[in-house]
């Protein structure tokens, strides 16, 4: 059992919810042939969603796929190495891939994954995170649509967690001890 602890809302759940919109409205403006979405599992599965809802509205029919990776073990600070523990299906040669990422930081999450799909022949790769740490970058990589620029702080909820927890929130906050 996690202890009840007091978590101080950074973004809730309309600021979300409206960015989101423009988000898809950006994405549909960018014209994106046979676009398929690739979530990184676990923490982005909310933000995809709701982002995924939002490009239904904008008009978009884009195909879903999931691709799990970690660098994090069970604490707040990357391992470095990024591990494939599950990978999408779909063959992506010559298709338009939208990478969804709940938070960029050191970028290697990223960067293994869009490497990965250029590799593999994707006719472009644009990326999408809810929430970028600015100063916190360790490769190269900047994202085609962000959310919110994020203070440096652990953040959790919208899909994010610490330890297994607080992923369920519909808000991202911190916690505060
Ligand atoms: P990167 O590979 O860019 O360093 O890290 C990206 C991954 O680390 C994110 O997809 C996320 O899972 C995790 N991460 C980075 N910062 C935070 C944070 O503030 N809170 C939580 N819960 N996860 C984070
Ligand atoms: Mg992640
Ligand atoms: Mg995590």
């Amino acid at each position: 059992m996690t202890a009840e602890r007091r978590i101080r809302v950074l973004f809730d759940e309309a600021a979300i919810a409206g960015r989101n919109d423009e988000i898809a409205q950006a994405i549909a403006a960018a014209h994106l042939k046979d676009l398929l979405v690739v979530a990184i599992l676990k923490g982005s599965f909310m933000f995809a969603a709701d982002l995924l809802r939002t490009l239904h509205r904008a008009g978009l029919t884009p195909q879903v796929e999931f691709m799990q990776l970690s660098s994090y073990g069970l604490g707040t600070t990357s391992v470095g190495q990024v591990t494939m523990i599950k990978d999408i299906e779909s063959d992506v040669r010559g298709r338009d891939v939208l990478l969804v990422d709940d938070i960029l930081e050191s970028g290697r999450t990223l960067a293994f994954a869009k490497d990965l799909l250029v590799a593999r022949g994707a006719r472009a790769v644009k990326c999408c995170v809810m929430l970028e740490k600015p100063r916190r970058r360790a490769v190269n990589i900047v994202p085609d649509y962000v959310g919110f620029p994020c203070p440096d702080v652990f953040v959790v909820g919208y899909g994010m967690d610490v330890g297994h927890s607080y992923r369920q929130l519909p808000f991202v906050g911190v916690i505060e001890d």
